[in-house]
């Protein structure tokens, strides 16, 4: 089979070894005589399997005693309306608008309580993020809502805003388990599962503890409030069984890998290769400012759509394959997340050092 890179955004490229424990383990799962697929989420054998993978994110990323894991489908866009749902107090809370899917989640926001949008890059075409030193938030703002890393855009928060006692409320989709974190310093984060977790179909909520209430905006579905999540370890209903499978098999990689901080290492020396090679290119530019540049999504555009388009395609016959920008903005995006190999990026700095020799 012809080597491919798959650079795609989410759902994203998986660690091979995951990948290949899985189509082991396919149709006999720990001689269950069954496929993870089949078993009841109630079996013995799937709680286990459920339980491990939740102990092994708490190891991963340090989450506390006091914060509660819950896995929940509907996406991470499910929580753009769960997070004012649960989350409301007094009726307001505040958000940074960095991208689309910071917009997305403070426009379904204004469905339940006062959103007001407290600093915005919208100007600057989301090429940056707005300086978090210099933003007012309200006193009484129930939350303060971040999209840390802007998945479209290439951009990511550095510093986080100071919140005080304010919870601060991340959508962490797009950087998740790339680097390690302080998940002491949110009150809430979460992360769709189909970049740097597993595959697409659940949604992992991190929560403080104290922040699962039972008095939540009126109504509020059952299904749509973490206390379910929390009282029934996300077990209320039938969860994603096999991709919760999968994810557990991801965490267990991550710990193989080194955990957070060999993965933080080897998806910087990722980027620099990248960004060096955008740097030193005649043709290519990276249209984000320097300071606020994500490792994991990395936008360039040679400025010329024809030429973009034709880059796009030769990539593709070369095996670099969903090199293409995101629909809203163009251009080009290599996704670098943390199961893409370095081979992935030696190859694509090959190939865009050769094609800029050709047409440059
Ligand atoms: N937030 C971010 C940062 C994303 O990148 C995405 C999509 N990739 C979403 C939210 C929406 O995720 P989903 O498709 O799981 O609803």
């Amino acid at each position: 089979m012809k080597q491919i890179y798959n650079f795609s955004a989410g759902p994203a490229v998986l660690p091979k070894e995951v990948l290949i424990q899985a189509k082991d383990e396919l149709l006999n799962y720990a001689n269950s005589g069954m496929s993870v697929m089949e078993m009841s989420h109630r079996s013995k054998v799937y709680e286990t399997i459920l339980q491990e993978a939740k102990q092994d994110l708490r190891d991963i990323a340090n989450i506390p005693d006091n914060y509660e894991i819950l896995f929940i489908q509907g996406g991470a866009s499910l929580q753009f309306s769960m997070v004012p749902m649960n989350l409301i107090k007094n009726g307001k809370a505040d958000y940074f608008v960095t991208g689309q899917f910071a917009k997305k989640a403070y426009e379904e926001a204004k469905l339940f309580l006062d959103a007001k949008v407290v600093a915005s890059s919208k100007e600057q075409n989301f090429t940056t993020i707005p300086d978090v030193a210099n933003v007012e938030i309200r006193e009484d703002a129930d939350y303060v809502y971040i999209c840390e890393n802007n998945t479209i855009y290439g951009t990511k928060f550095k510093e986080l805003p100071n919140t005080k006692d304010i919870p601060l409320v991340a959508d962490v989709s797009s950087c998740f388990l790339s680097e390690p974190i302080d998940i002491t310093k949110y009150g809430l984060l979460f992360a769709g599962a189909q970049k740097n977790i597993g595959p697409s179909g659940v949604c992992v909520v991190i929560i403080r503890k104290d922040l699962i209430r039972e008095e939540t905006f009126n109504p509020t579905p059952t299904m749509l409030k973490y206390k379910t999540y929390a009282d029934h370890d996300s077990m209320y209903n039938t969860p994603p069984t096999y991709t919760i499978y999968m994810c557990g098999k991801v965490f267990k990689w991550i710990k193989e890998q080194g955990g957070l901080v060999a993965l933080q290492k080897r998806n910087s020396d990722k980027a620099k290769l990248l960004y060096d090679a955008i740097e030193q290119s005649n043709l290519f530019k990276c249209p984000v400012d320097p300071n606020y540049r994500s490792i994991m999504n990395v936008p360039f555009v040679t400025g010329n759509e024809e030429l973009d388009a034709k880059f796009i395609k030769e990539a593709k016959e070369a095996g670099l394959e969903n090199i293409k920008g995101h629909r809203s903005v163009g251009g080009m995006r290599a996704s670098i997340y943390n199961a893409m190999p370095l081979d992935g990026i030696q190859t694509l700095v090959a190939f865009m050092h050769d094609f800029e020799e050709r047409e440059g």
